[in-house]
């Protein structure tokens, strides 16, 4: 298996040297006795491995429903029960294939049934689902495919014209696996059914007793800039992330859990695991992630928890508002994230639907929850615009976990709500490294993942993030925060969208510009805008230009894409 990881000792002592290892300083204060002795046991060493957690789920709730809504528009109906006798059967024909456990298995797919197949089947039996984001560009996916050392891909019909051209210069794949189309309508080559594939193969039996540490999953980073860089999920990582978020924003066999966010972006935030393992009904909404799409699932499916982007959502609350007749009872929260979440959004999906909008912070290297914002029992009481203060925070470290803000020579800042700097970040399902990649050492360092978010973290533990470093904007010395800016425009209720960029000035270094998208039929002047913001922000923060777009440039997950922005612009305050 060439998974980096090595094997673990029986008693547990080359455990705590490679802890050791990993993280300098962690065990300083022990006396030098500590350790030398072989450890009894104490509890049974069982490994963390997700087939425990599925296992578990399929024989309590084997009727639990999956609903995948196919690429023409149809729903897939099944449950635990049937899907388990499919995922067994695919063990044996990844093995018929030569995948052997320790082997990745490449995807570019949608959220659908066959997507969660391919999930489980890899995880329970120590094979490695490799999730290809779609959106990225076919260079980009060329080399993850190569990279990770995929040798089968499963792929749907709508992403043949971009593998296609690719397959030649993929030696390495020696099988395409077709999820929803037929071998004779491509030209890749070895191309299989998928159906065929698991039709005659003998279902799998007991799962295997893997190492914990082994990887399950390669998810790789959208950079904007050089190659993405691959995570390696491991089992225990992926076990310990599932576990405590069901503990940390509960979800149970009465809910239905539709990820929006894709499964090919950081396991869509670990759902297919959190919602198997807690015996939910899943729903998987496939290619349509328009508003009405997920609106009619939401209602037509009876969806009581969700995630994905503020953009998916931010169309709903659009959506909703034209169609106020549109039923969303049954959704009492979701979680939102990957890029900040406007304050306004929260304030309308809980005054208008009783929605509460969990906003949450996690990157690909940590697997990928962090911090969600949860209020504390004190808070409860307050009056709700108080509480949004809070709500609108990136929110506290999940249990387990552990931050820190760091100036530019690392030393550490207060947690006052005032000091910011990068923050720091580490614990169990937080990455150690990348997959083969010399880029590891600049961002994992003494055992701390350097997020690259420069953050603010509040007296009662809230982390609130600023800007990614990048992005932060400089003007005369003084920093001014573009999410701070965005969110506030986000609130005018005729914006859409809006991304704020600092572009180079002549006298003031940088200043700030704002991107901005009106509802459709809408006239909204950049007077207007400055008017609505005076007083909502500090005077020198305001942009210097608002540029009214039909859309925002979006990153292959859905951020707004800050550098192909100021690049668009570069020249805009050069006058
Ligand atoms: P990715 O690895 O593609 O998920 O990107 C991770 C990055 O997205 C983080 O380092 C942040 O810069 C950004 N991000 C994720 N969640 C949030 C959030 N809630 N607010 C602001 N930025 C976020």
């Amino acid at each position: 298996m060439d998974t980096g990881a090595g094997a673990d000792g029986a008693d547990g002592m080359d455990g705590l040297a490679r802890q050791q290892e990993v993280l300098p300083g962690l065990l300083a204060t022990l006396p030098d006795s500590y350790g030398k002795e072989p450890m009894p046991p104490h509890m049974l060493d069982y490994p963390l491995l997700l087939s425990t957690l599925y296992e578990r789920a399929v024989r309590i709730y084997p009727h639990q429903e999956i609903v995948s809504v196919n690429p023409d528009g149809s729903v897939h109906r099944t449950d635990y029960g049937e899907t388990d006798l499919r995922i067994r059967k695919l063990v044996s024909a990844l093995a018929g294939l030569g995948i052997e456990p320790g082997d990745p298995v490449g995807t570019l797919a949608f959220n659908t049934h066959r997507h969660h197949e391919v999930y489980w089947a890899t995880a329970n039996t120590g094979r490695i689902c490799h999730t290809v984001n779609i959106r990225l560009f076919p260079e980009q996916i060329r080399y993850i495919v190569d990279h990770a050392r995929d040798r089968v891909v499963f792929v749907e019909r709508s992403q043949l014209p971009t593998v296609e051209p690719l397959a030649a210069d993929l030696p390495g794949v020696a099988n395409w696996v077709l999820m929803d189309c037929e071998p004779s309508e491509t030209s890749l080559p070895g191309a299989i059914g998928y159906e065929d594939l698991i039709a005659d193969a003998a279902p799998a039996g007991e799962w295997p007793q893997l190492d914990e540490r082994s990887p399950h999953m390669y998810c790789y980073t959208s950079g904007t800039t050089g190659n993405p860089k691959g995570v390696a999920y491991t089992q225990r990582s992926t076990y310990l992330h599932t576990l405590t978020a069901i503990a940390y924003r509960p979800v149970g066999p009465p809910d239905n859990v539709m990820p929006v966010v894709p499964m090919f972006h950081a396991a869509a935030w670990g759902l297919p695991f959190t919602g198997t393992a807690a015996g939910a009904k899943l729903t998987y909404p496939g290619e349509d992630l328009s508003a009405v799409a997920l609106v009619d699932l939401i209602e037509g499916e009876q969806v009581t928890f969700s995630a994905g982007v503020p953009t998916v959502w931010l169309a709903i609350q659009h959506y909703l508002d034209a169609n106020p007749d549109r039923d969303t009872s049954s959704i009492h929260s979701f979680l939102c994230g990957g890029s900040a979440v406007p304050r306004a959004m929260i304030d309308w999906f809980w005054r208008n639907r009783g929605i509460r909008v969990v906003h949450a912070w996690g990157m690909t290297e940590t697997n990928p929850l962090a911090t969600m914002a949860n209020l504390r029992p004190e808070m409860e009481s307050w009056d709700w615009e108080r509480q949004l203060d809070f709500l609108e925070t990136q929110g506290l470290p999940a249990p387990g976990l552990r931050v820190k803000i760091v100036d530019d020579e690392g030393e550490e800042l207060p947690h006052d709500g005032e000091a910011f700097g990068e923050l720091l970040i580490q614990g169990p399902w937080i990455a150690a490294e990348y997959l083969r990649d010399p880029r590891s050492a600049e961002t994992m360092v003494d055992g701390w993942l350097r997020t690259g978010d420069v953050c603010k973290i509040t007296p009662e533990g809230y982390v609130r993030i600023t800007d990614r470093s990048k992005d932060v904007i400089k003007s005369g010395g003084e920093w001014i925060s573009s999410i701070d800016v965005e969110n506030v425009i986000m609130g005018h209720p005729k914006v859409t969208e809006a991304a704020v960029v600092g572009l180079a000035h002549p006298k003031w270094q940088e200043r700030p510009v704002a991107l901005v998208v009106v509802q459709a039929g809408v006239q909204v002047t950049g007077e207007d805008m400055a008017s609505y913001l005076s007083g909502k922000v500090a005077r020198w923060w305001l942009p210097d230009e608002y540029v009214f777009v039909d859309e925002v440039p979006k990153t292959s997950t859905g951020k707004f894409d800050k550098k192909v922005i100021r690049d668009a612009y570069s020249d805009l305050l050069q006058r």
